[in-house]
């Protein structure tokens, strides 16, 4: 699936989409992140065919599609809402679209055995759906929307109103039911965690751009953005300098005078950039430890696995936040108000250019 070049713009509104063009491989699992409003849901209805593009291209196996209407594209949608008739059996759910296509009534019985077995529901048919949990009605929507087989499926937050254990249960089943079924998943979502666990690519958004597409892996790692760095995962940043960028590396000058190096980036000396940092890649050591940056504890956050120190570097650097693992049965290394030093090790560091 492929959007070239997409413009949608609201009357009297402003751009939801300035020029989005993505490539969704087949059998991909592909989610569009970004905060409320950068535009996704409005992506993901252009795809289904609910919303028309003010300008830009939509193809499906190299054939357009924006002029057809939605019925006739081979694309199905679960909601977040589930779109479920309550007063009908699961079995009917999944049924309705099958009939209205008319398929003979042996082969419906059939894909709804099927779809409810994919989905784990086999013995429910006979279910009324308000008799039914959350995270088995979502189970239900899914059925239905894998019955008539298209070849993209779309998901908009399909998970965003069950509770946060049923949510992780059901992230592993969506990753299950896309590589078992081989459609192509095209997922929104604004929770990073949930785009990092079961995406194969991730395109970042906002305001109505896509700023990155990338594997999980390497969006956490090496985010071109700030607004990447700073939306996926945890960062940190601080004002710095470009001293000197070569081939072994980057050396930034800090607020302070102190000296941080980084990988290699493309810098004129002299450019002011953020450095970004995050929190499990640092460590703390006493003070007094050479290369470290000095600082201040000013509060520490217990989370269970790991504790999280709030360090203000000395001399006006900034704030950083370090994250170490607690080991169990040994008290912590270090107290609020404590003197230490922040190790900051090359490959932790990436800069942003300011503007
Ligand atoms: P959310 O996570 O809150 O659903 P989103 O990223 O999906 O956000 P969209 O719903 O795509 O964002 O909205 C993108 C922009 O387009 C927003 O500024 C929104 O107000 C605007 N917009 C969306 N639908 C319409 C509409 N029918 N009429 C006017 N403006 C709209």
């Amino acid at each position: 699936m492929e959007a070239r070049q997409i413009v949608k713009s609201f009357p009297g509104g402003a751009v939801a989409l300035d020029h989005v063009s993505i490539a969704i491989e087949r059998n991909e699992f592909f989610t569009l992140l970004g905060p409320s409003g950068c535009g996704k849901t409005t992506l993901l209805r252009l795809i289904a065919g609910f919303e028309q593009p003010t300008a830009g291209e939509i193809f499906l196996d190299g054939q357009r599609i924006e002029h057809l209407p939605p019925f006739r594209r081979p694309i199905n949608t679960v909601f977040q809402s589930y779109a479920l008739f309550p007063h009908m059996t699961v079995g009917q759910n999944i049924a309705f679209g099958l009939e209205m296509q008319g398929i003979p009534r042996a082969e419906i019985g059939r894909r709804v055995t099927e779809m409810l077995d994919l989905v784990k529901l086999g013995g429910f048919e006979g279910r009324k759906v308000d008799q039914m949990s959350g995270g088995q009605q979502q189970r239900v929507a899914l059925a239905r929307a894998l019955a008539n087989r298209p070849k993209v499926l779309l998901l908009d937050e399909p998970l965003s109103a069950l509770d946060l254990k049923l949510r992780k249960e059901m992230q592993i089943e969506l990753k299950r039911l896309q590589t078992e079924t081989g459609i192509t998943f095209v997922f929104v979502t604004h929770d990073q965690e949930e785009a990092l666990t079961m995406s194969d690519r991730i395109a970042v958004m906002s305001a109505g751009r896509i700023l990155q597409v990338g594997a999980p892996r390497a969006i956490y790692e090496t985010p071109e953005h700030r607004f990447v760095a700073d939306f996926i995962g945890e960062s940190d940043f601080l004002p710095a300098l470009v001293e000197a960028a070569g081939a072994g590396g980057v050396a930034y000058r800090l607020a302070s005078g102190a000296r941080v190096e980084g990988p290699v980036q493309e810098f004129n000396p002299g450019a002011s950039v953020s450095l970004s940092t995050r929190p499990e890649r640092l460590s703390l050591a006493a003070a007094d430890m050479p290369g470290g940056l000095a600082g201040t504890i000013e509060a520490l956050v217990y989370s269970g696995t790991d504790t999280t120190f709030h360090v203000t570097l000395d001399d006006g650097a900034g704030r950083l936040r370090v994250r170490e693992q607690n080991m169990a049965g040994r008290p912590f290394a270090h107290a609020r108000g404590d003197r230490v030093a922040v190790l900051v090790p090359a490959a932790a560091v990436r800069a942003f250019r300011d503007f």
